[in-house]
């Protein structure tokens, strides 16, 4: 869950991890934690046609999260960082 400056849709003023609530680092309008950001629009023939649902979860909450998972996520190293 972000909340951004009014009319700055870059410069985030508060970060919370959806699943555990915990506040996450942000300085000058950037998230500093590692956190797992996604804004998904549902389609047609889902359950929530025409939705988009957005939602932040923290680190320590995806290990929970992917402990969950009974087909293990596919991982790559990434070698060049943004
Ligand atoms: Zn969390």
């Amino acid at each position: 869950m972000r909340r951004y400056e009014k009319g700055d849709s870059n410069n985030v003023v508060q970060a919370m991890c959806n699943m555990c609530g915990r506040e996450i680092k942000i300085q000058n309008g950037l998230v500093l934690d590692g956190v797992l950001s996604i804004e998904y629009k549902w389609g047609y023939f889902s359950d929530f046609d025409g939705q988009t649902h957005s939602f932040d979860i923290c680190q320590e909450c995806y290990k929970k999260l992917e402990k969950s998972f009974v087909i293990p996520i596919d991982k790559e190293n990434t070698n060049e960082m943004l």
